[in-house]
């Protein structure tokens, strides 16, 4: 192992069925080395939506789905079959190699980060209840929001008046 390749490979050890899609499968995989020391690296990278030090518990937002890292693990959910699996494992392990290359450039996250909570987000929103958005209530878009059934840029409000563009760029980071 060189200094800049921090592992060569994940090797897919398991698949259960994935709750949140039928037909859709959980991969689970195993690093060649523990990633204990490039996991606080990865976890300031964009998408991440909770990260716990203590544990060194990763989890990464995908489009569908979610990605946990463990210094042992790793679970991806909502993949298609186990070669698409294969192929997010490659990828993963691309990226971590290319994370440790860079990390003199980047900064260790040392706090938590959570995903946000319904609270967080209504907060954020005009509170108007103007119903643009298809919902009766900010507060129902902010759930949905959450659920994923919504997209920020449905509250046009929010898009639109510049008024806004501070909670709207907060929002855009939690989300
Ligand atoms: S469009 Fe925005 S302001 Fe209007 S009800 Fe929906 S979330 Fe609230």
């Amino acid at each position: 192992m060189n200094e800049i390749t921090y592992l060569t490979s994940i090797a897919l050890v398991r698949t259960l069925p994935c709750l949140a899609e039928p037909g859709k499968i959980i991969v689970v995989g195993k690093p060649g080395r523990d990633l204990s020391e490039v996991i606080p690296f990865l976890a300031n990278l964009p998408g991440v939506i909770a990260y716990n030090p203590e544990t060194l518990t990763l989890t990464f937002r995908r489009q569908p789905g979610f990605l946990t890292l463990y210094p042992d693990r790793i679970y991806i959910t909502q993949v298609k079959d186990a070669q698409e699996g294969l192929e997010l494992l490659k990828a993963l392990t691309d990226a971590i190699n290319a994370t440790w290359e860079r990390r003199k450039e980047l900064v260790a996250a040392a706090t938590a980060r959570r995903a946000p909570r319904w609270l967080d987000i209504l907060t954020l929103l005009p509170q108007t209840n103007c119903k643009r958005c298809g919902e009766a209530t900010c507060m129902a878009f902010a759930a949905a929001l959450l659920q994923h059934k919504k997209q920020l840029d449905e509250c046009s409000p929010l898009a639109s008046d510049s008024a806004y563009s501070d909670r709207r760029a907060a929002l855009e980071a939690m989300l």
